[in-house]
């Protein structure tokens, strides 16, 4: 069997690894658009620094496929989180609702009085908002959860549902009531430790994989990505952007389904209908450094404030020694938006001079021009919107694609929030059920 797979991510190159040992495999053709394999998982290079598009940590409750991924590695730095909130000037630990004597009296009184009096925690939630207000009450909600969600999604929570929110581990009363008497209580406990390549970024997880493909039966094609996806019998033709043809018996597409769909040649009006009312946002991804360091000992600050640009920002020099360059302290700047919004109009400069504001207003910088961005990327395909329609939508989608033969996978394949470790489950089963 002659196997095509678009797109070489972690997706792409995981189920490469996991079909190349099938009795009855004789080709795997990887195509991939970029110079690169990696995806969402390369690692950006820039002078000295490497880092990823947005920081990608190692931790999982699959604890097969973590060891999977640790193995793949050369070395790896093991690491306990430091996870700030900042709120109003004040550093909250994350999870908020586990910290919440830091807050301002008032507000803490608002939180703890409206957890402890909930009037919506008997009702079903079937939207994130009333899953936050069932949850946690009105409080935590309005104070933290309601403007971070609505700041990193770029889409009202009130029209998402739940899918995003249902695994999110709910903490106890007990625990919540402590957190609000003074005690600093550890949450989400899952990714309370985590590992991270010791060097080379996340990129070295894909890497470890690739170096184990067989180059008898898999190729990887960079550089060329998918215009035209045929169908002819029981046969697939992919028609590339450098003029190539590849043919398989098989084939498997890890691209984002709008790609796919854009290519595939008997996709029809009501494909394309569904497929256009898939909600997504993208990220623009900024490094930067100070000469000094204004942030301590912390991995990753999430901020709800609107009035600063980027809803996250993570310290590089946390992730291990090749990670941290002497005399200054680096940072990765996350900025979510959504194609034609107001932050999609912004240039470069001016949005590198937001994110230099931004260090300032956080107490991160004394001055904008202690900022350096080194480095500024954008990439269109970054977190699924959960939005209302989304489960109906991709069931018509997936049926389509299962009809023509053609098996989605991945990310944004399959147009699923998943994270790297789920990412390989998926290609697994994906290889099981081949048979
Ligand atoms: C900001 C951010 C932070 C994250 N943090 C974590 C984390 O901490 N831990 C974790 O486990 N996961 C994290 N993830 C998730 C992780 O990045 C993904 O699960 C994983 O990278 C998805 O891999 P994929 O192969 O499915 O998709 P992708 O990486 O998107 O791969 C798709 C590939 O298809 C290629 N392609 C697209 N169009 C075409 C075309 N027309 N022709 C040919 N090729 C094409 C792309 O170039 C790409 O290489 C994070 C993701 C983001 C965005």
């Amino acid at each position: 069997m002659k196997i095509i797979i678009l797109g070489a991510g972690l997706s792409g190159i995981s189920t490469a690894y996991f079909l190349q040992k099938k009795p009855g495999v004789e080709s795997i053709t990887l195509i991939e658009k970029s110079s690169a394999t990696g995806g969402l998982c390369r690692s950006i290079r820039s002078g000295k620094y490497t880092y990823d598009i947005g920081p990608h940590i190692l931790f999982s409750k699959d604890k097969e496929m973590l060891e999977l991924m640790l193995n793949v590695l050369n070395s790896r730095n093991d690491l306990k989180r430091s996870n700030k909130i900042l709120y109003n000037g004040i550093q909250v630990q994350y999870p908020f609702e586990n910290d919440l004597s830091k807050l301002p009296s008032e507000d803490l009184r608002y939180c703890i009085d409206s957890f402890n009096h909930n009037p919506y925690e008997n009702y079903d939630a079937t939207n994130m908002i009333q899953f936050f207000l069932k949850t946690f009450g009105e409080g935590i909600t309005n104070t933290y959860l309601r403007p971070y969600n609505e700041k990193i999604w770029k889409y009202d929570p009130a029209f998402m549902n739940t899918s995003m929110v249902e695994r999110i581990p709910k903490p106890t009363k007990e625990e919540i009531q402590r957190s609000a008497s003074g005690e600093t209580v550890e949450g989400y406990l899952h990714q309370l430790y985590f590992s991270y390549p010791a060097e080379g970024g996340i990129e070295s997880v894909v890497k470890g994989f690739e170096k184990q493909l067989d180059p008898a039966i898999c190729n990887i094609v960079l550089n060329n990505a998918v215009q035209t996806v045929k169908k002819q019998d029981s046969s697939y033709t992919v028609l590339t952007s450098q003029g190539q043809h590849y043919q398989g018996d098989l084939l498997i597409s890890t691209i984002p389904v709008q790609e796919l769909s854009k290519a595939y040649e008997s996709a029809d009006n009501c494909l394309l209908e569904h497929v256009s009312k898939l909600r997504y946002n993208s990220i623009a991804i900024a490094f930067a450094k100070t000469p000094y360091d204004l942030c301590g000992d912390n991995f990753a600050f999430m901020i709800p404030d609107k009035d600063v640009i980027f809803h996250r920002i993570s310290k590089m020099d946390f992730l291990g020694s090749s990670y941290h360059h002497q005399g200054e302290t680096t940072y990765m700047v996350e900025v979510t938006y959504r194609d034609k919004d107001q932050i999609s109009s912004l240039s470069e400069s001016e949005l590198m001079q937001q994110i230099k504001q931004g260090f300032e207003k956080i107490g991160f910088a004394h001055r904008t021009e202690d900022v350096e961005i080194v480095n500024l990327t954008r990439h269109q395909y970054a977190y699924v919107i959960y939005d209302l329609n989304h489960t109906a939508n991709m069931e018509y989608i997936r049926n389509f694609y299962s009809k023509e033969g053609i098996l989605l996978n991945g990310r944004f394949g399959n147009f699923e929030y998943w994270n790297m470790d789920k990412v390989l489950r998926e290609s697994l089963e994906l290889c099981k059920q081949l048979g």
